[in-house]
């Protein structure tokens, strides 16, 4: 299992005459296996984190390493399938394919790709998992919003990515169903191993994470373990 790890990463984005540092350089570890919670005022810079940490988008300087690879030295071939086998994302709208049922949804990541094992026996424990069975063959129209998000949680979780990046996967659902699905993160993170970093905007989630770490305005403010401070 793999750490993550930035030194003195940016994101600066250019506007008309001015540009905005909507990361200042971060440095920081995220240790492997580790629940973090990322918390700030909206603007803070949270999801331009998450995007740099997943790969999705690219860091104006500094670097990015994962088990002490140096990102910016694969091409994009190398950087897709990096992401595709370490990484799995949810959003706060879910993002599920309105076309596709939940298990098609589920097994979306591997299209195209040859696996040595059997997608649709996978995606189908998985919905077991997340509580989902019964929904295998239902669309996205058919579910709750919290259904549709224990799917994405199913789909990111396909290829067993050693990291699970969240940005405020709780942040359209009402507060039970929001306690549901971070409950069930927490638990994946610990059955499965798998790190998870959570952009969160709810204090009472972010308290029961490993590791919270506070933004604003483009940087790290604080960084707390909650292990050592005894709240988790
Ligand atoms: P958060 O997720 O904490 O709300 P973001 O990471 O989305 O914050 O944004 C941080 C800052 O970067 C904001 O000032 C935002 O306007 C700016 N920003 C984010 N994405 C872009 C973009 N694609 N183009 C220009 N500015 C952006
Ligand atoms: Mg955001």
């Amino acid at each position: 299992m793999g750490e993550i790890k930035c030194v003195q990463m940016t994101r600066k984005f250019e506007g008309e005459g001015i540009d905005t540092y909507a990361l200042k350089p971060i440095t920081m570890d995220f240790k492997a296996g580790d629940f973090v919670s990322v918390i700030g005022p909206s603007g803070s810079g949270k999801s331009t984190l998450l995007s740099l940490l997943g790969t999705l988008d690219v860091p104006t300087s500094g670097d990015l390493y994962f088990e002490g690879v140096k990102l910016s030295q694969l091409n994009a071939k190398e950087l897709a399938d990096f992401r595709f086998e370490k990484v799995g994302f949810i959003f706060q709208q879910f993002h599920l394919i309105p076309t596709l049922t939940s298990i098609e949804n589920v097994m979306a990541p591997l299209f195209s790709r040859k696996v040595d094992y059997d997608k649709k026996e996978r995606a189908l424990s998985l919905l077991a998992r997340v509580g989902l069975q019964e929904k295998a063959e239902s669309l996205p129209s058919q579910l709750s919003g919290g259904q549709q998000q224990r799917v994405a949680v199913a789909r990111a979780l396909i290829h067993e990515p050693e990291w699970l990046l969240a940005d405020e996967p709780t942040g359209n659902l009402d507060s039970e169903t929001g306690e549901v699905i971070f409950e069930l993160l927490r638990e994946l993170n610990q059955e499965k191993g798998c790190g998870v970093i959570c952009v969160t905007h709810d204090p009472s989630i972010a308290e029961r994470a490993d590791v919270q770490v506070r933004m604003k305005d483009g940087e790290i403010i604080e960084v707390i373990d909650m292990r050592v401070t005894g709240h988790a």
